[in-house]
């Protein structure tokens, strides 16, 4: 089984974490990364520090790269000069996604592309060229109705023409299986890739769990719990359950593995080191 893996990174915030972020970059490099993808901040903020980003990262990198765009609260106007200044530059994957609604804001649901079907629909119309990714979720978004909802609406993106999908992270891989079977049964054959968050953290990986709705399993929770004072064994214990989830992921025909970098190299790299 080959080992094909892509990585995931949020745009720096000032100039000491850009050189930072270009040594962990040029570090991955050597291993051949599928792709990178750079986070696009839903609220605002650090809009336009991604962009800059992830054009500087095609112009100054070999690297294929993929540039998350959220939806939500944009109109098509805003969301077309990114994706021209996008394509003038050569890129050519996009991550279409809604983005989370402002608690301060919830009429933004109300704007032009409510859901990212509509979004996916719209790059497809308007930008033929571009491949587009979607996100899934294995254990069922934390806003949908319920299961069968989610999956339906998950179709949606699929029919309006993503070319793949990226999950959210998980830690059982019965989650992400009985996805992949139940997305099949609907029709949905794009290829779903896993998204792998390592541990390195116990407050981290809580608040993290928490805001995204994964779940950790009891005898994860468990030994996290009696880890929680010893960062050292926390990360070698995060490293051993990454590498063997990536392993039996690849192993049963995940068709390869996206890790959630949290701009930081060790603890991936010895995943990958690890996997086969
Ligand atoms: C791999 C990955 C990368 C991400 N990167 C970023 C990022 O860079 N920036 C960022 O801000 N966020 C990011 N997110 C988080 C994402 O923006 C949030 O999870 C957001 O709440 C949903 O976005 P979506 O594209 O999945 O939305 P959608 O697919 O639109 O789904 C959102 C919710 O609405 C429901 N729904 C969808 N379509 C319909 C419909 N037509 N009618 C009724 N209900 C519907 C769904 O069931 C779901 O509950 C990422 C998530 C993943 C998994």
């Amino acid at each position: 089984m080959s080992k094909t893996f892509s990585l995931e990174f949020f745009p720096p915030k000032n100039a000491q974490a850009e050189a930072k972020l270009w040594d962990v970059i040029s570090k991955f490099s050597e291993y051949n990364p599928d792709f990178i993808s750079i986070t696009y901040g839903a609220g605002g903020g650090d809009r336009e520090r991604t962009v800059e980003f992830t054009c500087r990262v095609k112009q100054d990198t070999n690297l294929s790269t993929v540039a998350h765009l959220t939806c939500v609260g944009d109109n098509e106007d805003e969301l077309s000069q990114i994706l021209d200044r996008y394509q003038t530059q050569g890129i050519t994957t996009i991550l279409a996604l809604r983005g989370d609604i402002p608690k301060s804001a919830p009429e933004q649901k109300s704007g032009v592309f409510p859901y990212a079907d509509h979004f996916v629909s719209f790059i497809r119309n308007r930008y033929p060229e571009f491949k587009i990714g979607v996100a899934a979720y294995p254990e069922v978004h934390p806003q949908a109705a319920n299961r069968e909802a989610d999956l339906i609406n998950f179709k949606k993106k699929v029919d309006a023409g993503a070319d793949f999908a990226i999950t959210q992270f998980f830690f059982d891989n019965k989650d992400y299986f009985e996805f992949i079977s139940e997305c099949k049964l609907k029709d949905i054959h794009i290829p779903i890739i896993p998204g792998i968050m390592p541990i390195t953290d116990f407050k981290q990986i809580n608040k993290l769990t928490q805001l995204c709705g994964s779940q950790l399993p009891m005898w994860l929770s468990k030994r996290l719990e009696e880890l929680k004072d010893d960062p050292i064994a926390m990360q070698e214990f995060g490293i051993e359950v990454a590498a063997k989830q990536s392993q039996d992921l690849l192993d049963n025909g995940a068709p390869s593995l996206h890790f959630f970098t949290m701009n930081r190299t060790p603890a991936v790299l010895k995943i990958l080191e690890r996997i086969s």
